[in-house]
């Protein structure tokens, strides 16, 4: 009888259990997106969920969602082995269709964005400090991340209808937004924002942005509003005109040796945002003896220059700094400045298709975008 009693009992817990698993399970996000099944590969359309809306988490339906280089880097494995299926996209901007029932930064309708980070401990000292970019137990990565917040969920990324973040990682979008173009603000904005005010940068600084494309025309605009003198370099004459249009004074084509001529100490801060193999020390050198070269640009690791003990030792009190995009509150600030004063990216709105993001991402090899492109989420 007793015997019985505790068995009936077991039975019951563990239908329970069922049920609250299925309940949980059917409170998951259905999710379509694009993803490559391999490094290299070409992007197919690929059905996921999400975890359900937490109490602190809100959904956003994704309305666009940028091309960002890194993107290309993970694709490509170029920064070490990757997991697939893989949905990249770090620069996502949507309208919020769901709140949990502690969030207050938010409502049902408004607009938000996401960058690369949607989680950290939020208790060490880089977290603390607001740079969880740098949290000492490791961000959570939006795609290409495991999420240790929400079962160790493997993320995927903004090439999708759907996210659910913790509010606290989500970005406010300001109702007058261009919304368009909001997305690359995400990350190729704040990227190529927080150096510029790491480095002081000020009225009358001469700046130079090495590498114009996503982040180095944001970089450009960030810099011309700040009152700077600005010198654009890049590999092509190309987007002379775009940064001359954007506001440069200069710009410098770095395979034309006559145009490289007469640079040497002349800048208060350089910013490289370069993909590609190349030698720091040249930049390193065009600064004024307390000039500062901030590095954002973090090229395939077979690719990867350096600067060596000799270079920096030789170079005496110039400062070389890098940076990793900016924390939640930086990014914030980024925003409301970026729509304040109307700097946006240039963008070219494609598709969502498979075939379209392929060819997206070989004019971004190709030096074909300007500049940056956006997926219309819309349209999957
Ligand atoms: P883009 O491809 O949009 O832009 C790179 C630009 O650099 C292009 O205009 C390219 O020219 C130019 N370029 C290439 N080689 C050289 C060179 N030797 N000298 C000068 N210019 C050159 O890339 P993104 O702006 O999206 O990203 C740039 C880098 O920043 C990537 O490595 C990316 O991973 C990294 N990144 C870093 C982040 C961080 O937190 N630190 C965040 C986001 C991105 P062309 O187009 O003609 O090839």
């Amino acid at each position: 009888m007793k015997t019985s009693l505790i068995l009936t009992t077991i039975l019951a817990f563990a239908a329970m259990n069922t049920l609250f698993a299925q309940q949980t399970d059917n409170q998951r996000i259905p999710t379509k997106g694009f993803a490559v099944h391999e490094a290299h590969g070409h992007f197919q359309p690929y059905e996921f969920t999400r975890h359900a809306v937490g109490d602190n988490d809100i959904q956003i339906e994704i309305l666009y969602a940028g091309i960002c280089h890194s993107d290309l880097h993970h694709v490509f494995a170029d920064w070490g082995a990757e997991e697939y299926p893989m949905v990249p996209g770090h620069e996502i901007a949507g309208r919020v269709v769901a709140v949990g029932k502690n969030v207050t930064k938010f409502k049902v309708g408004d607009y938000a964005g996401i960058g690369c980070m949607i989680g950290s401990c939020r208790q060490c000292d880089a977290c603390k400090h607001d740079l969880e970019q740098y949290c000492e137990e490791g961000a959570v990565m939006t795609y290409h991340g495991i999420d240790r917040f929400n079962d160790n969920e493997h993320t995927q990324g903004g090439y999708s209808t759907a996210y659910v973040v913790a509010e606290d990682f989500a970005i406010k979008i300001p109702e007058n937004a261009e919304i368009e173009k909001v997305a690359p603000l995400l990350c190729a904005g704040i990227t190529s924002y927080s150096p510029l005010m790491q480095a002081g940068v000020k009225k009358g600084d001469k700046v130079g942005i090495a590498g114009f494309g996503g982040l180095g025309h944001m970089g450009l605009q960030y810099a011309v509003s700040l009152g700077a003198d600005v010198t654009v370099f890049d590999i092509t004459d190309d987007k002379r005109d775009d940064a001359l249009r954007m506001g440069a004074t200069r710009y410098v084509n770095v395979n034309n040796p006559e145009e490289m001529k007469g640079l040497e100490r002349q800048f208060d801060f350089i910013l490289s945002t370069i993909p590609a193999k190349y030698e720091p020390v040249q930049y390193l050198k065009m600064l004024k003896l307390d000039g500062q070269l901030g590095i954002v640009g973090l090229p395939a690791f077979r690719n990867m220059p350096s600067l060596t003990v000799a270079e920096l030792v030789f170079q005496g009190p110039r400062h070389v700094f890098g940076s990793q995009i900016g924390g939640i509150k930086e990014t914030q600030e980024m925003l409301d400045y970026s729509v304040a004063h109307g700097i946006y990216p240039q963008v070219e709105i494609i598709r969502a298709d498979g075939a379209e993001i392929d060819k997206a991402y070989q004019n971004v090899l190709d030096g074909k975008v300007k500049f940056r492109y956006v997926i219309d989420m819309s349209t999957m």
